[in-house]
C-alpha cells in the first residue's frame, strides 16, 4: 500500500487530489462534501483515496463517545441532553477523523447498526443494546464506498441509506431493531466513492441518477501519458515516506477550516452560476451549491481570493455527471449572450481582498478589480474558453463510449472507413509485388 507522499501526481490524477482536499477541509468544518472518482482499472483512484487516511486531521469528541459527539453540539442519545458543565465533567479527547469503508457486499445491519448479540446473550446482565454500524461511527468523518455502481445495481437498501445520508447536510439515519426504540440520528459524513464506468453495470448516472446527483463532485481519474511520469511511478516505491508533507497537508486543512468564512464567493461568481442555472435549465440546484461551496473551500485552502480558475475547476467536476455535451454547449451560448460583468455592482470590499496573497498561484487569472469604479470587469472570455475545452473533452469521452458500445453490440452498425489507397486487383499486380522471397521479408 502506497503512502500519501509516495503517490506521483500527474495531470490525470491531480484533480482528484484537489477535490479530496476540498472535501477534507469541508468535513472538518462540519460541511460534508461528497466525491465520486471515476476511472478505468489501474488509474490509482482507490490508492489515492485510501492514502488520505494518513493525512486526515484530528477531531475532538466527548470522551469515549462512539457516536463522535462534538462537545459543542452533542447529538447521541446519551449526551444530547447534557449541559456543558456535565460534558466538561466527562471530558473530551482527540481522535483521528474517522475513515471507514462500506464494501460492495455490505448488509444494511452492518452499515446502520444492529442489535448487539454479545450484550443480549450476556449471562450476567443480558440487555438489548445497539451495535453501531459504519455510518454512525463515521460521524464527522469519511465513508468510502468502492465500486459504487455495482452497489447501486445490486443493493437498493444501501442506496436508500446513502440517499438519506447525502440528501441534506447534515444527513439523517434511522436505526430500527426489534426490541429497541427507533433511533433517528443526524449524520455528518462525507461519502467518497469510486467506480469504473466502463465495467458492468456501467456509469453510476445511468444506473441511479438520483444517487449520482447526490455527489457534489464527480472527478475523472486518468492514466499518466508521459514517459517521465511512468519512470517516476516505477521508482516511487523507493521514495522515502515524507512525514513533513503529510503534516503540512493536515495543517492546511485546519487553517482552511478556521478561515473558511473569509472566502465567500463574490457576487460576480454567484451571478455567473445563477445565469448558468437558469439559462441552461440545470435539473438540480445541488450543482450550483456544490460549485459555491467548492470555490469557497478551495480559495481558503490556497489562501487567495476566489478566482475564475476556481470557478471553472469546480464547475467541471460539479457538471460532469449532471449534463451532456449538448447542454454544455448551451452553457457556452448562454455565457456568450449574457455579459454578467455589467450587472455586478460591489457595495463593499470583499474580506478576501485583505488576505495576504503571498501563496497566490493563479494571479494571472484572478478577477480584475477596479476599486475606483466599484465594479468588476469580469473576463468572460477566459471562462468561456475553459468551458469550451472542457466541452470538447466530454465530447471525445462520449464518442469513445459510443464507439465501444457499438462495437460490443452489432457489427453491422460499425462505420467502416475505406483504406487510404485504392485497392488494385491481384491479377493486375506484378508477381514480385505479392510473392516475396525469405531474404526480401528479412529486410
Ligand atoms: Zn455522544
Amino acid at each position: 500500500m502506497k503512502k500519501y507522499s509516495q503517490i506521483v501526481r500527474h495531470s490525470g490524477n491531480l484533480p482528484l487530489f484537489d477535490i479530496l482536499d476540498i472535501s477534507v477541509a469541508g468535513t472538518l468544518a462540519g460541511i460534508p462534501v461528497h466525491v465520486h472518482a471515476e476511472g478505468l482499472r489501474g488509474t490509482g483512484k482507490t490508492t489515492i483515496i485510501r492514502a488520505y487516511k494518513e493525512i486526515l486531521p484530528k477531531i475532538t469528541r466527548i470522551k469515549g463517545c462512539l457516536y463522535n459527539c462534538d462537545p459543542a453540539r452533542p447529538h447521541c442519545p446519551e449526551h444530547r441532553h447534557l449541559t456543558s458543565d456535565q460534558i466538561k465533567k466527562i471530558g473530551v479527547e482527540q481522535i483521528d477523523m474517522p475513515f471507514l469503508e462500506i464494501s460492495p457486499s455490505a448488509k444494511k445491519g452492518t452499515v446502520v447498526g444492529s442489535i448487539d448479540l454479545s450484550k443480549l446473550s450476556s449471562q450476567d446482565t443480558p440487555e438489548a443494546a445497539l451495535l453501531l454500524g459504519t455510518i454512525p461511527k463515521a460521524h464527522r468523518g469519511i465513508v468510502f464506498v468502492d465500486e459504487i455502481n455495482r452497489i447501486a445495481d445490486t443493493s437498493p437498501e444501501i442506496v436508500d441509506l446513502l440517499l438519506d445520508v447525502m440528501g441534506t447536510k447534515p444527513g439523517r439515519i434511522q436505526i430500527e431493531e426489534a426490541g429497541l426504540p427507533v433511533l433517528e440520528l443526524p449524520v455528518q459524513v462525507s461519502v467518497w466513492s469510486a467506480s469504473n464506468p466502463d465495467e458492468e453495470p456501467g456509469p453510476l448516472e445511468d444506473i441511479r441518477r438520483q444517487l449520482s446527483d447526490r455527489f457534489d463532485f464527480t472527478v475523472k481519474v486518468e492514466r499518466p501519458t508521459e514517459v517521465w511520469i511512468i519512470k517516476k511511478i516505477i521508482n516511487s516505491n523507493s521514495i522515502q515516506d515524507d512525514n513533513v508533507l503529510a503534516t503540512q497537508k493536515t495543517m492546511q486543512f485546519i487553517e482552511a477550516c478556521n478561515t473558511l468564512e473569509q472566502y465567500e464567493p463574490t457576487n460576480e461568481i454567484k451571478n455567473i452560476l445563477s445565469s448558468i442555472y437558469v439559462d441552461y435549465k440545470i435539473e438540480s440546484l445541488r450543482c450550483i451549491e456544490a460549485c459555491l461551496l467548492g470555490i469557497k473551500i478551495r480559495s481558503a485552502l490556497l489562501k487567495r481570493s476566489p478566482s475564475v480558475a476556481d470557478l471553472v475547476f469546480v464547475a467541471q467536476s460539479a457538471l460532469r455527471h449532471r449534463v451532456d455535451f449538448k447542454e454544455l454547449n448551451d452553457i457556452l451560448k448562454s455565457l456568450d449572450q449574457k455579459d454578467v460583468s455589467k450587472e455586478v455592482p460591489i457595495t463593499a470590499n470583499s474580506p478576501a481582498e485583505s488576505i495576504s496573497n503571498k501563496h497566490d498561484t493563479a494571479k494571472t487569472t484572478e478577477i480584475n478589480r477596479d476599486k475606483n469604479q466599484k465594479t468588476i470587469p469580469f473576463n468572460l472570455d477566459s471562462v468561456k474558453n475553459l468551458f469550451r475545452r472542457f466541452a470538447e473533452n466530454i465530447k471525445s469521452a462520449k464518442d469513445e463510449k459510443r464507439i465501444m458500445n457499438i462495437s460490443n453490440s452489432n457489427p453491422e452498425n460499425i462505420k467502416l472507413k475505406a483504406p487510404p489507397q485504392k485497392a488494385i486487383p491481384i491479377d493486375k499486380l506484378d508477381v514480385a509485388e505479392y510473392v516475396k522471397t525469405d531474404e526480401e521479408l528479412m529486410r
